[in-house]
């Protein structure tokens, strides 16, 4: 298991915090060279220290997801330093408390941008190095309310982590000849600055297992579908939330 990224290269956007830092350090661990992609540059560049400093590879790069430029020169600086781009983790998203009515069109193109169209912009930029490498696999991060309708708030975030579900199926299709994976992972209730202030003890309530989950319990599962271990998965969806959408 301690080797399963040996000569893999990870991209991992939002990889500052919550479960984009768990990924990084899970594959830097497993002795992948990792680039810890955020726009956070001072906690994204501890979490490149963190690695280095237990003798892993990383280099924390500055990237918005939903700047269509910021991504090739990412991706182009990752190959220059890494010499390949294997994995491609698509974790950034932002989320929003609001009802439809107090959600501004200026606000819902926000959400999209980052959340969604950034997953867009991730498969067109990654595209040609994913492919050369041989073993490519793209793991998109949902949220189980891409599946469900939650609590009928933030709409721009269940439309944004709906659509990366079914991209992520799209281009599953379209790579799938090309011997690149992609699969989308959907948490439910998270230990993360993403879940926000609120109640934990409400939502363990709403929740199967009766408790928030952790980042790394999400990681666990990213970390799985981009090794070669799931080297037969691709198209895929899987919930890690405790039990929710079972309901
Ligand atoms: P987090 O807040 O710890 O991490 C999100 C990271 O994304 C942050 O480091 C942030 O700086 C980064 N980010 C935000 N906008 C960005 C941009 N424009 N470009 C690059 N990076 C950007 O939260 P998290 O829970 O670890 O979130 C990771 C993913 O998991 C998100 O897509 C989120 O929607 C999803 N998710 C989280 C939960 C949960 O309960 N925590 C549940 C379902 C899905």
């Amino acid at each position: 298991m301690k080797d399963r990224f040996e000569n893999r290269v990870a991209l991992v956007t939002g990889a500052a915090s919550g479960i984009g830092r768990s990924v990084a350090l899970q594959i830097a661990a497993e002795g992948g060279a990792v680039v810890v992609a955020d726009i956070q540059d001072d906690l994204g560049a501890g979490v490149a220290r963190e690695i280095i400093d237990a003798g892993g590879r990383a280099v924390y790069r500055h990237l918005d997801v939903a700047s269509e430029a910021e991504w090739h020169a990412t991706v182009a600086a990752t190959v220059d330093e890494f010499g390949s781009l294997g994995i491609l983790i698509n974790n950034a998203g932002i989320a929003h408390p609001d009802l439809i009515e107090d959600t501004t069109h200026e606000l819902y193109a926000r959400v999209i941008a980052v959340t969604q169209t950034s997953v867009f912009l991730g498969h067109r930029a990654a595209s040609a190095s994913l492919k050369a490498s041989g073993h490519g696999a793209v793991v998109n991060v949902s949220s189980m309310f891409g599946i469900v309708g939650g609590f009928g708030s933030a709409p721009a975030y269940a439309a944004a982590k709906g659509a990366v579900r079914a991209l992520s199926k799209n281009t599953a299709v379209a790579w799938g000849g090309d011997g690149v994976r992609v699969n989308s992972v959907h948490p439910g209730f998270i230990e993360t600055p993403t879940l926000g202030a609120g109640s934990r003890e409400r939502l363990a309530a709403l929740t199967p297992l009766r408790r928030i989950g952790t980042a790394d319990e999400v990681a666990e599962l990213i970390s799985f579908l981009a090794s070669d271990q799931a080297s037969y998965i691709t198209g895929g969806e899987f919930v890690v939330d405790g039990g929710y959408t079972a309901q």
